[in-house]
């Protein structure tokens, strides 16, 4: 397809967003994305970013701005339950030499996409809140500002409450997994371990790792709760609730959570993956689609790898439909598997009954990245 002159709308300056947007206009498409928020800025926490996601950085020439932002190389988890004894140890890297796995500051991340976007020729338009699109061989976007924008191609990417996605779709009912995460950024400053760390506990878990040259570290708490209202990141929560929820963990993690001065809630849900991922002129992409929950750390992985394939598939195509149609092919088995391998983590993570704790760390072991530590 020759891009020349091609006007695509983005919903949403998020990872997969910004992706598609450097990616399209890099091969010569006119961007514009709208974005509803008031600056391109995320709030603090961290992101794992493996070898796939990686990948997509390398070929949209952003990999070593990425490195330039201090994030940090990993090389092993060790997973020890709550009271502080190793029970595997998982080797990031192994399935992927030379590849890399990182963790970044999700606002590093953000920032390092949308100057990409921008360099690219991307226009990013904030304070553009889309209300709705209309399909069709000539789309069109709606903002709840009243203003309507044509395009050859819209391109849904506005996350886990995507306009789009009921347009090609109908609602869909996501449904509470009695799990909810808290999420926190404390100094890493006199903390000894540099490593991913995962400690598991009946009814909970805690996953921290490094961030920014080691300076930071990320830490997010999970654990079982009845009810949740309102699916979202940004919820405040109280730092002594965190301590009192996580108090019969070892010394390691009560000291870490002592540290923490602002923290999010955030309930996790269990979205069906969209099964219309096109219209006319329209696409999904990324937690528009697929939202996942985090227990593969796979959620932004796979929209950049969303970004890359759509553009991609569209510039092999001889038109748009053709482009549009191949992208779905290619993205939803993978976004399925990957999905449901992480709402099958969670369980694994929680086990209280101790013959099957002790089953499902076998299996975790067996589960062919992980090895014994
Ligand atoms: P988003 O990042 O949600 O971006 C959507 C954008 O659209 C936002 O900027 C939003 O403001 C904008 N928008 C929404 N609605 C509208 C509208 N109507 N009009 C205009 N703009 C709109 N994934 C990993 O791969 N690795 C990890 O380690 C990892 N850890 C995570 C930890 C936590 C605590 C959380 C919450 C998530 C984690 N994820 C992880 C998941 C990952 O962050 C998401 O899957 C990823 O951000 C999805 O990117 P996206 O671009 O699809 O959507």
């Amino acid at each position: 397809m020759d891009f020349q002159g091609f006007r695509t709308v983005v919903i949403g300056a998020g990872i997969g967003g910004l992706a598609v947007a450097r990616a399209l206009a890099l091969r010569g498409a006119q961007v514009t994305v709208l974005e509803q928020a008031t600056g391109i800025r995320e709030v603090g926490a961290g992101l794992q970013v493996s070898p796939n996601g990686l990948a997509v950085l390398r070929g949209l020439g952003l990999k070593s701005a990425i490195e330039a932002t201090g994030a940090v190389r990993a090389t092993a988890v060790s997973l020890h339950n709550f009271c502080g004894a190793p029970v595997v140890r998982l080797d990031l890297a192994r399935h992927a030499p030379g590849q890399g796995y990182y963790f970044c500051h999700r606002a590093d991340l953000i920032a390092v996409l949308a100057e990409g976007a921008r360099r690219a020729g991307a226009r990013l338009r904030l304070l553009h809140k889309v209300d709705r699109v209309l399909p069709g061989e000539v789309p069109e976007v709606v903002t709840c500002n009243g203003a309507r924008v044509r395009a050859d191609l819209v391109i849904g990417a506005d996350g886990l409450h995507s306009r789009l996605r009921p347009a090609l779709n109908g609602e869909a009912r996501p449904g509470f997994t009695r799990q909810v995460a808290w999420r926190a950024v404390v100094p890493q400053e006199g903390m000894a371990e540099p490593e991913v760390r995962l400690f598991m506990g009946p009814g909970r878990h805690v996953v921290t790792y490094p961030l920014r040259d080691g300076r930071l570290r990320n830490i997010v708490a999970v654990e079982e709760q009845r009810q949740w209202t309102g699916e979202g990141w940004s919820q405040r929560g109280e730092p002594r609730a965190l301590s009192q929820a996580f108090a019969g963990f070892g010394p390691e993690v009560r000291g870490l959570l002592d540290r923490v001065t602002e923290v999010h809630r955030w309930g996790l849900f269990r979205h069906p993956v969209a099964r219309n991922w096109t219209g006319p002129g329209t696409a999904l992409l990324g937690d528009a689609a697929h939202p996942t929950l985090p227990f593969m750390a796979q959620g932004a992985n796979l929209a950049l790898e969303d970004a890359w394939v759509l553009a991609a598939a569209l510039a092999h195509a001889p038109d748009v439909g053709t482009g549009l149609s191949d992208y779905a092919t290619a993205r939803r088995d993978r976004a399925v598997r990957v999905v449901d391998a992480a709402s099958r983590n969670a369980w694994k993570y929680h086990l209280s009954f101790p013959p099957l704790r002790a089953a499902g760390q076998a299996a975790m072991r067996l589960g062919g990245r992980l090895a014994p530590a």
